[in-house]
């Protein structure tokens, strides 16, 4: 299972660790920042090593963009001249900030400048080496005295072309959304385009039951590996049905397609059992993305991920939690000598995530289903008795563990 972790831009510290690099196996940059924070975000993927993808996010520009930030310009900019036009001029201005994006704006022609762009924008990223020297052998420098290499990048390696090509994509409601039509555009825009055979649609349907239908109707010409994003479907919150609807999906399509979960947790580490080839998750956020707030990045709260609740909560609450029963203890190396998370620095916690995720990943590896679902239970009770010896207005999330060892059951 290849587990992809999105790049936030607080983040180039903790993806020079040494230990949070062999914990996934591409990075994932959002293109806001890419496109933002363009030459250096170039010269940290580009130095780093590690196998990368862009990521698209133009749902940013579907509907109401509210007070458009610098980023959403710049992307624009990369998204072709007509979708540039609209944000700067104002096509459809609702209020003095706000702009619309309406369905019947993403016409066959602009479906098919906008795709050229990002799929060349994504193709020529490597292609970026060669202008930023500079910056590069600065950030060659700082990845070398972190992980104590002495620097054996090669020039050549640092051309390399995304793992992915990912085409632009948009939230889509049901078969009936005006969005499905745009869906279906941009798909045909993309098999026009040179070796359509590498491009990976994103499926995005809010309605898990019409998942696997719409991920039937991608074109053929395009390529079999496939990612998919159920807007606002959090696997901690979705219910039982959901859930279940998610992994017959991925049970009976998984031999016709690699399938990617764009945001997933702990649920779609288990749905590896089922055939999920990978899932992609943020550093610190990220399991699950609403829509139409898909804008909502930013820095992620001090929270603490509780290994065995697969779960993030306060520190303080994470620190009871500990305290009372010391099962609940990580033995990473930034939690191991009895740490609380209330010790942890704002890295520690992004660093100790990392860690627990690549941990989930080992003991989904290595235990059998039934066992794994044991588990999920017997920390489920073990955390209910514990609540019984904490205080009452601690939220300590445990019904999903049940709930996702039921909706592999069967
Ligand atoms: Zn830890």
């Amino acid at each position: 299972m290849l587990h992809f972790l999105a790049y936030g831009n607080s983040d180039q510290a903790s993806f020079r660790d040494l230990e949070v690099r062999q914990c996934f196996d591409i990075l994932t940059v959002p293109s806001t920042i890419a496109s933002y924070y363009s030459d250096a975000t170039a010269a940290f993927v580009l130095s780093s090593q590690l196998d990368y993808m862009i990521e698209p996010r133009t749902p940013l520009f579907q509907e109401m963009l509210q007070a458009p930030r610098a980023s959403h310009y710049t992307l624009a900019a990369e998204m072709g001249e007509t979708v540039n036009a609209h944000l700067n001029k104002g096509g459809e201005v609702v209020d003095g900030n706000s702009r619309y994006f309406s369905p019947e704006f993403y016409s066959d022609d602009v479906c098919r400048e906008m795709v050229t762009s990002m799929v060349d924008f994504q193709r020529q990223y490597g292609g970026r080496s060669a202008q930023i020297t500079d910056k590069l052998n600065r950030y060659r420098k700082l990845l070398a005295e972190a992980t104590g290499d002495s620097g054996t990048t090669e020039r050549n390696d640092e051309k390399r072309e995304p793992s992915y090509i990912l085409c632009p994509y948009f939230a889509v409601r049901s078969f009936s959304d005006k969005w499905w039509k745009v869906v279906g555009r941009t798909w045909n825009a993309a098999t026009q385009l040179d070796d359509p055979g590498v491009i990976s649609p994103v499926v995005s349907m809010s309605d898990p039951s019409l998942l696997r239908e719409a991920i039937e109707q991608v074109p053929s010409t395009l390529s079999s590996k496939v990612f998919f994003w159920i807007p606002g479907f959090d696997e901690k919150q979705a219910s039982l049905h959901s859930l279940v609807q998610v992994r017959s999906v991925v049970a009976d399509l998984n031999e016709e397609y690699d399938l990617f979960n764009l945001y997933g947790g702990y649920f779609s580490i288990l749905l590896g059992k089922f055939g999920l080839a990978g899932f992609n998750n943020g550093l610190g956020y990220s399991e699950s993305r609403e829509w139409p707030t898909l804008d909502s990045t930013g820095a992620a709260p001090a929270r603490y991920y509780v290994r065995k609740l697969h779960a993030y909560v306060s520190t303080a609450t994470a620190s009871a939690i500990v305290e009372a029963d010391p099962a609940f203890a990580c033995e990473c190396s930034v939690c191991r000598g009895g740490r609380l998370p209330t010790e942890l620095t704002y890295h520690e916690l992004k660093r100790h995530f990392a860690l627990a995720r690549a941990w989930e990943i080992e003991i989904a590896n290595s235990a059998s289903l039934p066992d794994l679902r044991d588990t999920l239970r017997a920390d489920s009770s073990r955390c209910d008795n514990l609540r019984n010896r904490l205080p009452s207005h601690l939220r300590i999330p445990t019904d999903h563990l049940n709930r996702w060892a039921e909706a592999l059951d069967s």
